[in-house]
Order: C-alpha cells, then structure tokens, then sequence
C-alpha cells in the first residue's frame, strides 16, 4: 500500500489529473482497534487458539451490493478448512460485531444459533460433531450489515466519483473482519477464492483473479471472480462502480503473456489509457531482475478507487490515479507482499520496503520518466534523516500509522535494501532474492526478516546478522568525519570517524563511498569501514583536488564533514563535538597527542578554567563545562610550543 505523505505529494498531483480532490492522508485517522492476542506479536508467528487450529483451503465470497449508493453488504461466505488437530469441534472467524449473522450452513443443516458466540469481533461455532485431524470440511457464514471500520484506512467505503457512486474495501492491515468472516491471520493463506459480487446492472464490479463470468437477472449483474493461487484475507477486495474496462498486453522475455486489465472511471478513461500502457515495461523490468509476474496466467491489474493512494489488491491493484511512482510501487507488491506477504507487521517492510525500491528501480533504469537514481535517493535519505532515531522494525503492531510509517516502512526500508545491495554486490542480492522468492518455505506464502537475511547470507557466503542488527532493529544512522591529507603525489591517507545519531546502535560497520576528485580524473573507493577513526592508505595515481562523501546518495546518512589536512601528524587539527553544549564537550584529534596544557579562555581572553596535563596520549579528551556560564569560549592546547585554540558555544 502507497500512502499519499506530503512529500509525495508532488508527484501525484503532477501526474494524476484527479489526484487534488482525493489526496488526503487517511492514515491519519487515528488507530484501529485490536484484538491484541491476535496481532501484537513481535518474533514468534501468531499462536494460534485450538478454534482456530485450521488451515483455509478456499473461500467463496457471494456479496450482495443492492444499491451501492448505501453502505451495506449482505454475503455468504464459505470457507473449505482443513483441521489441524484432533478432537476439533469449534471453529472461528474473526467478524466485526456490529455485523448481523443470519446462519449458518454446516453439511447442509442450519446450526443453531444458540451454538454460536459473537464477541469481541470473533465468531465461534460449536460444531455438532467432532472433526478427526487433517480431514477438510466446509461451512457457510450467512450475514449482513454496515460495515463501521474503526480506523485504519476504512476497510469498506462507499463514496462517489463525479457524481456516481462507489464501493471499494480496503482491508490491510486489520480490516478484512470488518466485511467478511475469515481467518485475519497472517500465517494462513488460502490456496484459491471465488469471488461473486452482485450489483446493479449498471455498475461493475472489480476482484482478484480472472473474469469468469458477467451475468445479468433481474436487473441485477453477477460477477464471478476466481483466483487459483494462495491469498491471505487482506488482499482479497472488491469495488463496484460505473467502470469503464480496458486491457493493455506484455509478453514478457520469457514468454509470458501478461495481461494488464484496468477498471477505471468513464470520466477518466482517456488519462489512464495515456497512462496506464507505461507499467508494462515496469512487469517486464521486475520479471527480469527478479522472476516472472507471479499472476502471468490470470492478470494484473488496476482499478480506479477513492483512497488517497493505491493499495496492492492481488492481481487487481486499487489506484486514486495512474501516475508512475504509484504504478511501479503497487506493481512491485505483487513479488514483495503478495507473492511473498510479510508474516509479521513488524515486518511490513518486507512489503514496502521492497516496494518502494523496486520504484527505485525504475529510476535506476530511466523507466520513470522523472527523478534520476541519485536524485530520488537523495529526496529519501533527506527524509529518513529527517529525524535521529526510529527502526525500520515496527516497534508497535498496534499503531497501524506506525506499521505504514513512510520514513521508516517505506524509505528506511527500501535504502537499507540498497545499502545491503552495495554492501554483498549485485550478484549476490538478485540472487538471494531470486532464491527467496522461490523458498517453497516462502513463495505463496510468508516471510520474516531472517528469512529475507538468510537467503541473502548464503549467497553472499557470509554472516549479516550486524547489519540486520544495526539497520533493521537499531534505530539512527551515522554520521561521518572524513580526514584526509596527501604529502606524496598519488598516495593519500583517510581517516573515517562515525558518530552515531541515536544511542541504540555503537557503530554501524559500512562500506563507505568517498570519491577523490583529480584535475583531470576521480575514483571511487568504497571503504570496509569497520571502527571508529579507521584509517586508510590509497595508492590513487594522481593529486587529490577535492573529496567528496557518498557521491551517488548510496548511505543513509547527513551532516557529513570532509576535512583536509597538511598531515595527519598535524596533531594540532582537531573538532568539538557536541557544539553547542552543555555539560561535556569531545575534543576528537587526528592523531594521538599528549597536550600540555589545556585552557579555557572567555572571549576577553581570560582564562576561565585550566586542566591538568594528561597522562596518556590519546585521540579524544573530554572536558566537564557544567560550571560555566552561558556564552562563547575557546579551549586551547599547548604541545611542543604549539598552541591551537577552538571556539565552542557553552548552552
Ligand atoms: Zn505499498
């Protein structure tokens, strides 16, 4: 899902001609509320309770729309289940409560309705027999009602659109149970849907799958969708409106023929036949980096809806408009968080991490039409960076603004993907992803961050487990101190200092770009940066005019200080950090000195406070300041007759 942040606002409004009237942040709607038990998880998989101790095999979804000019959905639902344990005499599903069950159908007979609890959003039946193991069965939820999603995005909308109206669900993370008895679990996934949606005769309806069927009975069309591969809950969806429908063909390199069907308003049409033509080479761009459209023999799709964004429905992607950014996004989500779902929301950037990178990806390969590669890493890490601290693991599943965090889930998410590209090379990531989305663990199904970490390990052929640690759990990044000096024509010596912008991590080990400009020609080095104040000697070939960090925007990182000295023997060249301060400040030295005396001077030159000669030579000094009062101030040292003053700002 693509959430509309005010940063990407401008992208959308550029290119999508009904984007201004429907960009609004719904996410801002306040938190959903939760069955805790059920999904504020961290680790472990969702444990499952004894009456959910079934596996889905199929749902049939038969949902009547009688006017969609009102809110309101009356379906029957059938779910084929297959035990999982012995003696399983109950089963349940998660349903919203305001919901009305009318009955339910269980080997033809009606159970009684006293066999039944409702509560907190749970439906349990009581079974009138016992289920021996592995055995599949089915039964049908009859029901009806108004759907009053509690937050989130708005599970089940009605709306309009020029003046028609429109009915569209949305149900991720926690909103399937809103509209439709199932299994909300993100551990189980159907392994195929029916889909029938009836409506008047004047509207379409839009699902996942294949058209099978449009019939029209009394003024009343049914249309039948059917999808044969596995689908967990939240991505089964439906709009019904006046859609206007069209199709766009690739045939991949591969063979593939993939089928591009587009439901979008009448209103419409003509911007997204101008638009919607520039995702094929996008299917053909993530088959070939990745595997095939994972859909080839049913479709992809788009269909026009309401919300402020798009949300990746599987094979049927919901779209406010038809710009580039939004098209390559939802599009990715059919490899990264439908073909594979993410098994956790802590997780979610294994959907939108990946989804906003491969967009990138567009970039990187001048698909998008906009932003070149560098440009487009540049405006995130700028966001990401925006703010000290934050994981791109989602610390509360119970935050659904949390779990869609734009700076985390999205953009942190997808740079530590092209971090960890940079740091095992391209072979080793197209690979590993490759690998993981074909682990019959993994495809059509679920994955953790460790899978995603052991696939690429395996490739690589070494451990990542601190990379995962630093850039995955550990909150911040680094910023970087860059010394250099050339005394010998060609030869250059580099020192990397890190600090860190949020405690939670000591250092992050990187391999850091630094590209060395000549008069005549430059080079990169991406430096194995493994502790603090390392330092290097490069043999360039040429005299050094200027260096320059990160030349290609590949490190989540700012406040960058490149500094160039006559020697690194130049003890004399030093910085403060923090500056201001207050109560202590760091006086970090290129190379170990031993001062001799060390003052404090006011800016009358007085000196306010002196330090006692060091014992031991040493790179970085600290100093208490609390005593001092507000203002300006310089420390001063003295080594062999030398003295060197740096001013600081005590606050
Ligand atoms: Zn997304």
């Amino acid at each position: 899902m693509k959430k509309l942040y005010i940063f990407a606002l401008i992208i959308f409004a550029a290119s999508t001609v009904n984007a201004q009237k429907h960009i609004h942040n719904k996410c801002l709607e306040g938190k959903i509320s939760l069955n805790k038990d059920l999904f504020s998880f961290d680790e472990s998989k969702y444990q499952e309770k004894s009456s959910f101790s079934y596996d889905v095999k199929y749902y049939r979804l038969n949902l009547l729309f009688e006017d969609i000019n009102n809110k309101y959905v009356a379906g029957e639902i059938t779910t084929y289940f297959k035990t999982k344990t012995s003696g399983f005499n109950q089963i349940s599903f998660d349903l919203a409560d305001n919901m009305s069950v009318d009955s339910i159908i269980f080997r033809q007979n009606k159970i009684p309705m006293s066999s039944i609890t409702y509560t907190s959003d749970e439906l349990t039946i009581n079974l009138p027999i016992t289920i021996a193991n592995g055995i599949i069965d089915s039964i049908s939820v009859f029901y009806q009602g108004i759907p009053d999603p509690s937050g989130g995005f708005g599970s089940f909308i009605q709306g309009s659109h020029s003046g028609t109206p429109i009915i569209w669900t949305l149900s991720e993370p926690y909103g399937a149970k809103d509209w439709w008895p199932c299994k909300q679990s993100l551990n189980d996934k159907a392994d195929s849907i029916d889909v029938y949606v009836t409506n008047e005769n004047v509207y379409k309806a839009a699902s996942n799958g294949l058209l099978i069927s449009e019939t029209t009975q009394s003024g009343m069309k049914t249309a039948h969708w059917k999808h044969k591969h596995p689908i967990t809950a939240y991505l089964i969806a439906v709009a019904v409106t006046n859609y206007s429908a069209y199709s766009d063909n690739v045939i991949l390199t591969t063979g593939q023929n993939v089928e591009v069907l587009n439901y979008v308003y009448p209103e419409d049409l003509s911007y997204a036949q101008n638009n919607t033509p520039n995702v094929l080479d996008v299917i053909q761009l993530y088959s070939d980096l990745f595997i095939p459209y994972p859909f080839y023999d049913e479709k992809y799709g788009h269909a026009q809806f309401g919300w402020g964004g798009g949300m990746e429905h599987q094979t049927m992607s919901f779209m406010v408009g038809f710009s580039h950014g939004l098209m390559a996004h939802e599009l990715a989500h059919q490899w990264f968080g439908d073909f594979v779902t993410c098994g956790s929301w802590a997780h979610i950037w294994l959907n939108e991490g990946f989804a906003t990178y491969l967009d990138g990806m567009t970039h990187e390969h001048n698909l998008s039409g906009g932003d070149d590669f560098d440009t487009w890493k540049s405006d995130r890490i700028n966001v990401v960076t925006s703010q000290t601290g934050g994981s791109v693991w989602v610390n509360d599943t119970t935050n659904v603004n949390r779990i869609f965090s734009g700076r985390l889930s999205y953009y942190k998410g997808a740079l530590v993907l092209h971090m960890l590209r940079k740091i095992v090379g391209d072979d080793a990531f197209f690979q590993g992803l490759q690998n993981y989305l074909t682990d019959p663990n993994i495809a059509n199904g679920y994955a953790m961050t460790s899978d995603l970490q052991a696939h690429i390990e395996a490739t690589y052929g070494s451990s990542l487990e601190y990379y995962f640690n630093d850039w995955f759990y550990g909150e911040g990044y680094p910023i970087y101190n860059i010394i250099y000096s050339q005394n010998t024509p060609g030869n250059i010596n580099v020192k990397i200092n890190q600090s860190q912008s949020h405690n939670s991590v000591d250092f992050f080990e990187m391999k850091v770009p630094v590209k060395f400009h000549g008069a005549s020609q430059d080079s990169v080095i991406w430096f194995n940066n493994t502790s603090n104040g390392q330092q290097y000697i490069v043999n360039l070939g040429f005299t050094v005019t200027s260096v320059e960090f990160d030349p290609n925007n590949d490190i989540v990182s700012t406040g960058t200080t490149v500094l160039k000295v006559g020697t690194l023997k130049d003890a004399i060249r030093s910085f403060i950090s923090p500056n201001p301060a207050n109560e202590e400040i760091k006086v970090n030295f290129i190379e170990k000195i031993k001062p001799e005396k060390v003052n404090i001077i006011d800016y009358t030159g007085r000196i306010i406070k002196s330090f006692e000669q060091e014992n031991n030579a040493s790179y970085i000094f600290k100093y208490d300041i609390k005593d001092l009062p507000r203002g300006l101030y310089f420390i001063s040292f003295k080594q062999e007759g030398k003295t060197v003053s740096k001013k600081f700002i005590k606050n």
